[in-house]
């Protein structure tokens, strides 16, 4: 396996929509460059980064995937990042070890929802930006739309690169404003084109687009637009090297013509990807902190740098068990080597270093810095750790990976997978940080928790399908809350003679509202020796106790202040029982005047959908008794901002999907906990006594 050296590396991110066609695109230029040797297509579930079977069944990616190609004398790195809203987060976590995005855009659709937010994850990190407007070939494809599309939502900085020659079906090629040549494709997917001359009736478009980069490239740089007003015009040099030098400085982002599925202008990309895009040494260097000080340090991609790795992912496998994914930051690393964890102050040895093409992995003897690799079977090593040279530790900022959207209830069909459950997620949580896992200590339901249901429903299927445990999803139980809105007062006195020596104990107690989320307080206000010391934690816990098992409906009691101003007790039959079962009892006592009643959980909402549906989105939240409390338009699509009931949220994802045919998405986290309106208290009143009278 080739070395390649730092300046030789194109570490480019593939982001997008999905179904832009970002596997088709690598897919093509893996077999155009002769990585592989038959065309991998995602309609027939033979491409290289779309290996899982839930990627292969559901025909979308869900995980980032890594591939290699080698084109003229540099390596491509391609990334696969998934554009599906449920697993977008995963763009995110990779574009951190890329030095360059390439958004790939629907001919037809042009901007959508996810090709905004996969932008600004890549501005997030910093990265030059560059775009290919893919399935030129479809019907209703029209590449000066989707320019003009582009432009409003990136600004002036998107520059023509490419001009389409022909029409939907008949797109046959394009023409390169660089090189002023026309390619020309049959069509077949091999992606290789043949040069000729622009076609007579493109002639004045592409003068003219050549002169409209020429300025765009003048105005990234003082010396050249000086040049550019004195001459008229740039040297063939000053254009390559301006471009190259716009790309890099986020001034000019490159925009080029394609129908991956068709191989046409595969071998145009993968050469602007080789010639024009940057490598590892010509991006911002990243950033991280001394462990042992915190002071904030650089490494420049230098492969004679002390060497650290940055691990951005882990592919957990049944059978090899965990691959880490990482990217060279800097310094050389070599098979065999021993390096630091860090994070972990433990060290790995890298046995197995490789690279990636999709699942498989090729052993390497060396990566230089900027390279992406993998290793399989590090023993402590999890997503985020950076690894290295143990006399200059660092630990790269990690990803941080986004809070869960939307929770459910899971329990295994089987008692037996009860022990493999917590074992097989934790797995895959550390393959997919997006997830998260939990007990509800209210409802004791197992929760699992992530962007949306699509992504739940799918790590479900992983875990059976990878893991062999079989687990059914239910929407969770929703953990209401009990408050009180008026103070009250309440003496109550425990008084048992029973044969032996009896029980006495009696406290007095006043019971006030706090506000939301206070949680609760107890105030000991005792003077003199009424209630002695070792008692009144007693009347603490028996207060305690008695609001976990709620007044209303059964719901722990929250947001309340008890405080014990007096009592009374017995040398002989008081005891900490007698002063819980008081407590308890005055407990009782104040709830009959203080006004309780039912706390529900309130979410914000997001959702995110294109300008027909939200007619329908919003009727939909009102009659969910939703509150609407804005919107913000994100290029194509709309995002509505509302806060709702979490009991009228439990079947969204459903309602969504059949309002927008699976083309919207919603986030939703606790905002906060409001009084539930009367007659929904009464029916939940009347619900746990039914079940109460059941059991
Ligand atoms: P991704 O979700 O962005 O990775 O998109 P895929 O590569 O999975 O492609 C989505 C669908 O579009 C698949 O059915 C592809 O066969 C199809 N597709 C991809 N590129 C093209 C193209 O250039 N032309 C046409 N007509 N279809 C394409």
């Amino acid at each position: 396996m080739k070395l390649f050296n730092t300046g030789e590396i194109r570490n480019v991110g593939l982001i997008g929509h999905g179904d832009s066609g970002k596997t088709t695109v690598v897919s093509s230029l893996l077999y155009c460059a002769g990585a592989v040797d038959r065309l991998g297509s995602v309609d027939e579930g033979t491409t290289v980064t779309d290996f899982e079977t839930e990627e292969i069944e559901r025909k979308i990616s869900i995980s980032t995937a890594l591939s290699h190609a080698e084109w003229m004398g540099k390596r491509l790195n391609l990334i696969d990042t998934p554009g599906d809203s449920a697993f977008v987060h995963e763009a995110n976590a990779a574009l951190k070890i890329a030095d360059v995005a390439l958004s790939v855009v629907c001919g037809v659709a042009g901007v959508e929802v996810q090709t905004e937010k996969t932008w600004r994850f890549a501005s997030g990190h910093g990265i030059a930006h560059a775009i290919v407007v893919n399935k030129l070939d479809r019907e209703r494809a029209d590449f000066a739309r989707v320019l003009a599309s582009l432009q409003e939502a990136f600004g002036r900085e998107v520059a023509v690169l490419h001009l389409p020659i022909g029409k939907e079906s008949s797109f046959s090629g394009v023409v390169d404003l660089l090189a002023m040549k026309a390619y020309t494709y049959a069509g077949d997917g091999s992606g290789k084109g043949v040069e000729g001359d622009i076609p007579g009736e493109l002639q004045d478009q592409a003068t003219a687009a050549r002169e409209a980069l020429m300025e765009m490239v003048a105005e990234t740089d003082d010396a050249l637009m000086e040049k550019f007003f004195e001459a008229g015009e740039l040297s063939e040099e000053e254009l390559l090297s301006g471009l190259q030098g716009g790309i890099r400085k986020g001034k000019i982002v490159p925009v080029l013509a394609a129908a991956a599925l068709k191989g046409i202008g595969t071998d145009r990309l993968a050469t602007c990807i080789a010639t024009l895009l940057p490598s590892p040494n010509e991006r911002e260097s990243m950033a991280g902190k001394v462990p042992a000080t915190g002071e904030v340090i650089r490494r420049e991609a230098d492969p004679a740098a002390p060497l650290s790795m940055f691990v951005f992912k882990t592919i957990a496998d049944p059978f090899a068990g965990r691959i880490s994914l990482f990217r060279v930051v800097s310094g050389t690393a070599s098979i065999d080597e021993t390096v630091q964890n860090f994070g972990k102050e433990s060290g790995e040895k890298l046995a197995n270093l490789s690279i990636l093409q999709g699942k498989d992995l090729e052993k390497i003897s060396k990566l230089r810095a900027g390279d992406l690799g993998g290793i399989a079977k590090l023993k402590n090593t999890t997503t985020g750790d950076t690894l290295g040279d143990a006399n200059s530790p660092i630990v790269i900022d990690p990803v941080v990976p986004p809070e869960g959207a939307i929770s459910f209830a899971i329990a295994p069909r089987s008692r037996g997978d009860e022990d493999k459950l917590s074992n097989v997620l934790a797995r895959l949580v550390e393959e997919d940080p997006g997830l998260q896992t939990s007990r509800d200590p209210q409802t004791h339901e197992f929760l699992l928790s992530g962007t949306g249901q699509k992504h739940v429903e799918v790590t479900l299927a992983k875990m059976k399908k990878k893991f062999g445990v079989d687990c059914e999803l239910h929407p969770p139980k929703v953990p209401y809350r009990e408050t009180i809105k008026k103070k009250a007062e309440a003496t109550a006195r425990h008084k048992k003679q029973t044969g032996g020596h009896g029980q006495f104990a009696e406290c007095k107690i006043v019971m006030e509202p706090l506000e939301s989320g206070a949680g609760y307080e107890f105030v000991d206000k005792i003077f003199g020796g009424a209630i002695s010391q070792g008692y009144r934690p007693a009347v603490n816990k028996g207060i305690q106790a008695a609001a976990a098992r709620g007044y209303v409906a059964g719901y722990p009691m929250n947001d309340f202040r008890v405080t014990l101003v007096d009592g009374k007790q017995h040398t002989v039959d008081s005891s900490e029982m007698a002063f819980k079962i008081a407590a308890s009892m005055a407990f009782k006592e104040c709830m009959k005047q203080a006004q309780p009643t039912l706390l529900e959980p309130i979410m914000t909402v997001d959702v995110e959908i294109t300008e027909e549906f939200m007619g329908d989105i919003m009727g939909d939240l009102n009659s969910r008794r939703g509150r609407v409390q804005g919107m913000d338009s994100v290029g194509s699509g709309q995002v509505i901002h509302a806060q709702v009931p979490m009991a009228e949220m439990l079947t969204y994802s459903q309602t969504l999907k059949s309002i927008t045919g699976g083309r919207g998405s919603f986030h939703m986290s606790l905002s906060h906990y409001e009084e539930v309106p009367a007659q929904i208290q009464q029916k939940l009143i009347t619900e746990r006594q039914a079940a109460k009278a059941e059991d």
